[in-house]
């Protein structure tokens, strides 16, 4: 096992991350941008290190002063989060060839994953099933044309180096593919310094399904179900939850198995996820995630089985926590992005919380790094917190969520509270009847 981990991220994963290595019985060591002083993770690690100014390119994604962190602490593995440096390949490779070791996959395959197209080709020869499209980078408006024709329209044209949800653009008619291509290409090349671009079927009402899957590195993987992420704004989840409203105990033990196999060709190390479309009772995989994510304790409420610290198990070299067969679904559970922004416009809210009360009780989780006064900094993302809860049955997991969500108290900021306690008493999501466009028409409507 690991002397000291060394956490370089901050806000609500960094304590997570902490919690799970207190629970270990690891030394921690916190690292901090001059901004974060004050932050709670300093406050709650064994030691804490400054590591430049507010700015992330200047602090928390600074290489060099996380290597240097390291050495005068002693610590011997780093865990990045989600985020920052989480799916850097070279940044997990400078480690190692110091001697630290990376909570996360092997170099190579955050590699791989972080190339899209290389991802797909690679999903499509472990068996798993793809969008249908182009069968790699498309070249020129002639190939695009053939492509579209096979495939049919709507088309989407999407950016190889794309994240984020930019470098699409959807082409409903072969009259629109040369348009498309030509400013996702630009687009891309703006955001991302790669003009690649490649050819999907534009799925029309989809739902966004992924799979949770842990390796030990060694040709052994377990899928851990999936996480229904279709309430999204601008490609950004809002509210996941586990299991999915539309599938049955046959489909994800079919889905998950495809994916678990996948993993176990690989020699996968650590937690992933594969992230796909689901429509009409099939699945398009979209793209894979090579690290933990916001939206992991979903998971672990269903399956108690804690992710963060399987992650820091699997990369000492340890074993997986139960084999497939052993793992049970229980009950129920949803997470909500709790977010420091105007609930309806999204502008985001940085400040001073004034009053800060976070619900409780059984099948309550917050997962914050907030608390009464402190200062929610304008350089980094707008999350305050994660409410998640769980219950036996979506019936109960929804009753819980909508008495925690009244008694959650953030005075000072701006948050999307209100905007969850208007979701749980809205007819299609206690139906669970959404797919990726529900929310964005919703507010469309006017909320
Ligand atoms: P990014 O890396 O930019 O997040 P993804 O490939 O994960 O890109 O896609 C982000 C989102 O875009 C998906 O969650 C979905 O909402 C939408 N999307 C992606 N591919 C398709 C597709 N073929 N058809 C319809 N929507 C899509």
């Amino acid at each position: 096992m690991f002397d000291k981990i060394l956490i370089a991220n901050r806000g609500e994963i960094a304590l997570r991350v902490l919690r799970a290595c207190k629970e270990l019985g690891i030394p921690s060591v916190a690292v901090h941008s001059t901004a974060d002083a004050d932050a709670m993770h300093v406050r709650l690690a064994d030691e804490s290190v400054c590591i430049g100014p507010p700015p992330a390119r200047d602090s928390y994604l600074n290489v060099p002063a996380l290597l240097a962190a390291c050495e005068i602490t002693g610590a011997d593995a780093v865990h990045p989060g989600y985020g920052f440096l989480s799916e850097n390949a070279r940044f997990a490779e400078i480690l190692a060839e110091h001697g630290i070791g990376f909570i996360g996959p092997k170099a190579e395959h955050i590699r791989l994953m972080g190339d899209k197209i290389e991802a797909k080709r690679t999903a499509k020869k472990l068996g798993i099933p793809v969008v249908p499209g182009s069968e790699g980078g498309v070249t020129s408006d002639v190939e695009a044309f053939k492509i579209g024709r096979e495939i049919g329209y709507p088309v989407l044209v999407k950016a190889a180096a794309g994240g984020g949800g930019r470098g699409m653009k959807v082409a409903y008619t072969e009259q629109d593919m040369s348009m498309a291509l030509s400013t996702a290409r630009s687009e891309a090349k703006a955001a991302f310094g790669d003009d690649a671009v490649y050819l999907e079927k534009y799925l029309q009402k989809p739902r966004h399904i992924e799979i949770q899957i842990l390796g030990d590195g060694r040709g052994d993987a377990i899928h851990l179900g999936e996480r229904d992420c279709s309430l999204q704004r601008r490609h950004q989840k809002v509210l996941e939850e586990s299991p999915s409203p539309a599938l049955n105990t046959e489909q994800r033990n079919k889905i998950g198995e495809v994916c678990a196999k996948a993993m176990r060709e690989m020699k996968y190390l650590g937690a992933g996820t594969i992230e796909f479309l689901y429509e009409d009772g099939e699945f398009y995989f979209i793209e894979m995630n090579t690290r933990i994510q916001v939206e992991h304790p979903v998971t672990e409420m269903i399956t108690d089985i804690d992710l963060v610290l399987e992650q820091i198990r699997v990369a000492a070299g340890g074993d997986l926590p139960c084999k497939q067969e052993d793992l049970n679904f229980y009950g129920h559970a949803i997470e909500c992005r709790v977010n420091a922004e105007n609930p309806f416009n999204f502008r985001p809210s940085p400040g001073k919380i004034l009053h800060y009360h976070p619900p409780g009780g059984l099948g309550v989780r917050v997962d914050s790094a907030a608390y009464q006064g402190y200062t929610i900094p304008p350089y980094y993302d707008s999350m305050v917190g994660k409410l998640i809860v769980h219950g036996k049955t979506r019936q109960e997991c929804l009753m819980r969520l909508k008495r925690a969500l009244d008694e959650f108290v953030i005075d000072g900021v701006e948050t999307t509270l209100p905007l969850f306690r208007t979701l749980v008493r809205n007819q299609d999501i206690i139906d669970g009847n959404y797919s990726i466009h529900w929310l964005e028409q919703f507010l469309a409507q006017g909320g």
